[in-house]
């Protein structure tokens, strides 16, 4: 055996042992190379040598190489390697001050397998005398298997570690509903991967939540046109964004049903993806938006469920007879509940726009006013319901609150009014709760209209059409009810003097005129602490729970001196007074036949008087 022989011998042991190594325990790429370096020194005794390793159709020095050459294509050096495979360095880089000493470059390719790597170095006069010979060949041969095979492990290695990460990940995903975890982890697995990298979740902002982890709103109108073509068209996109000194990959945020965002990973403009990075983000992205759309998908399903029970309760609750005030203020809390806005109305359009008392503070104040202006007249050319992110772009005014929701309720095709919601932060309401108060209201005016038409109707029945005044069935129940409940009560009987006379000077019609007129007089005198009824013909009364003797003569003497005063023409009315407390609750009947008979009194007494009833009168009577 020759010495060159010898070499060539020693150098495949050492080689092997060395691809021995890397099976058994896991070492680095760098250190490989790092040790077959050194046989180049130990057998050929060359000094000057480093490596360039294939990443992605392009030659990357060694992280290690304190050298630090600069990268080079591949498609720079594959031409030089036509026949041989080690030839003499190309100019352009022997220019390069890292490469200045290097003379010459081997090949380390396996067939038409893709190259694993070159190696640089200087060539010693020992190297010079072996590549003379046929060996020379084979040697480099056998370099270029060993570590074709010794990469194509790392790769594996790094690939199988790589998808259990994913594994892993892919199998949280399946476990939590939680869409912030999904996302930190898909930062964090992202992160372990590929330290070097940047990374960045764009997520289109469609899913109405708040967030801890750090997520960039998709933006059609500023985002990146690559990523904006990763967005539309599902696929991976790559870019040398030269104004952010970085190159960038979107990979799409994909969902069986929608795209949600895209994942940006960022890295040095001389950076490549090799496809396995690519495959892998690819995979990672995708697993993300999948646990996204399940997660999606089961919040809206959460969130639906929800929004119909609380239009089942609503529904149910306003059909249970409620009365109109009662049916606001259980509509009111509900939409408070649900949108929590901070100033709430609800507005009939009954001639006038009312206000209900189901209204917040604000729509009572004059600040108020713009709102429901602004509604009022949207509502008179649409029957839409409308939906404002910021008020404070469609009016010149400095207004306070910025979103507004307001629904109108429709009973057979017209408006009958409308509910608006304010809240002080624009964009405050989602376009959720949007259609779910159009739901709700919209289930709420149908009840809501006939509870009012059934106080209109309950009013015909409980009213005199021409005093305004109750009618007698009303007064009726009223006093026997307070009767019972009360502490004590007056009933006041009322007749015109010489009514008669009236209806014959003046006519009929002005003696209803005059009925009408004390009415009013009455209603006035008596406000909110009775009732005041008409009780037939030319007779009217006023019942007052809850008043003793001193104030009940109080009044009555109040209503006898006052009607004069405010009739046209002039009449005076004669009244009997009956009052009772709780020492002595008197029949139902007994009451208006006692104030019958102290009325009777009063007439015989000269008229224009009140009287009160006593025992003696009924003596007088008989
Ligand atoms: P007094 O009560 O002081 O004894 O004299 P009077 O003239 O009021 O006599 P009376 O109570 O007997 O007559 C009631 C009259 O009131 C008879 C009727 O023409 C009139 N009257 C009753 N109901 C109405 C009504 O709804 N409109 C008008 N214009 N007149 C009525
Ligand atoms: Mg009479
Ligand atoms: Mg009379």
């Amino acid at each position: 055996m020759n010495e060159h022989q010898q070499i060539v011998t020693n150098m495949k042991s050492d080689i092997l042992s060395l691809y021995l190594d890397s099976i058994d325990e896991y070492i680095l790429l760098e250190s490989y190379f790092e040790a077959l370096l050194t046989l180049l020194g130990r057998y050929f005794d060359i000094d000057e040598r480093c490596v360039l390793v294939y990443e992605a159709d392009v030659l990357e020095p060694l992280k290690n190489d304190t050298s630090k050459p600069e990268s080079v294509p591949w498609a720079l050096l594959n031409t030089y390697f036509t026949s041989q495979k080690v030839v003499s360095i190309p100019y352009f880089l022997s220019e390069q001050v890292q490469y200045a000493n290097m003379t010459h470059m081997m090949l380390l390719q396996v067939d038409e397998k893709l190259p694993s790597g070159i190696l640089l170095f200087k060539a010693s006069e020992k190297w010079q005398a072996f590549s003379t010979s046929e060996l020379t060949e084979d040697l480099v041969n056998v370099i270029a298997k060993a570590t074709a095979v010794v990469k194509e492990t790392q790769d594996i290695r790094l690939n199988e570690n790589q998808y259990r990460k994913l594994y892993n990940m892919t199998d949280l995903f399946h476990s939590t509903m939680d869409i912030d975890v999904i996302v930190k982890n898909v930062l964090v697995t992202i992160k372990e991967n590929f330290p070097n990298l940047g990374v960045e979740l764009i997520l289109s902002n469609d899913q109405d939540r708040q967030t801890t982890v750090n997520i960039k709103p998709f933006d059609y109108l500023s985002e990146r046109p690559s990523t904006i073509e990763s967005f539309v068209s599902g696929d991976i996109t790559t870019e040398l964004a030269t104004d952010l000194d970085r190159r960038l990959l979107n990979a799409p945020i994909k969902g069986r049903q929608a795209i949600y965002g895209i994942l940006q990973v960022s890295a040095q403009t001389t950076y490549e993806f090799s496809t396995t990075q690519k495959e892998f983000i690819r995979m990672l992205a995708q697993a993300s938006g999948n646990a996204l759309e399940n997660a999606k998908l089961y919040h809206q399903s959460h969130r639906l469920i929800s929004d119909l029970q609380l239009i089942n309760e609503t529904s149910h609750r306003l059909n249970m007879k409620l009365d109109i005030h009662e049916m606001l203020s259980f509509l009111q809390k509900q939409l408070m509940k649900s949108f929590q806005p901070n100033e709430i109305c609800f507005v009939f359009k009954r001639g006038e726009h009312e206000l209900t008392d189901a209204s917040t503070q604000l729509f009572k104040l004059p600040q108020g006013r713009i709102y429901i202006d602004y509604v009022e007249k949207h509502f008179e050319s649409t029957q839409d319901p409308l939906f404002i992110a910021d008020f404070s772009r469609l009016i010149v005014e400095d207004v306070q609150y910025k979103s507004i929701m307001a629904i109108p309720m429709i009973v057979e095709e017209r408006i009958n009014g409308f509910s608006i919601v304010l809240h002080r932060e624009p964009y405050f309401f989602s376009f959720d709760s949007f259609k779910l108060m159009q739901s709700l209201i919209h289930h709420s005016s149908l009840a809501i209209a006939n509870s009012i038409l059934r106080n209109k109707l309950q009013d015909m029945v409980d009213r005199d059409h021409l005093t305004k005044l109750f009618a007698r069935s009303y007064l009726d129940d009223f006093v026997e009810k307070s009767l019972i409940d009360d502490d004590s009560g007056m009933f006041l009987l009322i007749d015109i003097d010489n009514f008669k006379r009236v209806n014959d000077t003046y006519g009929h019609q002005v003696g209803d005129e005059v009925l009408v007129q004390i009415g009013a007089q009455l209603q006035k005198t008596v406000g909110t602490r009775g009732i005041c009824a008409r009780w037939g013909g030319e007779e009217l009364s006023v019942y007052i729970p809850n008043v003793l003797d001193d104030e009940a003569l109080k009044i009555s003497q109040q209503i006898v001196d006052v009607i004069p005063q405010n009739t046209n023409p002039q009449v005076t009315i004669s009244a009997g007074l009956i009052t009772w407390d709780k020492s002595h609750r008197p029949e139902f009947k007994t009451v208006f036949s006692h104030a019958d008979t102290a009325l009777y009194e009063a007439k015989n007494s000269g008229k224009n008087q009140v009287r009160m009833f006593d025992e003696s009168m009924q003596l007088h009577v008989q």
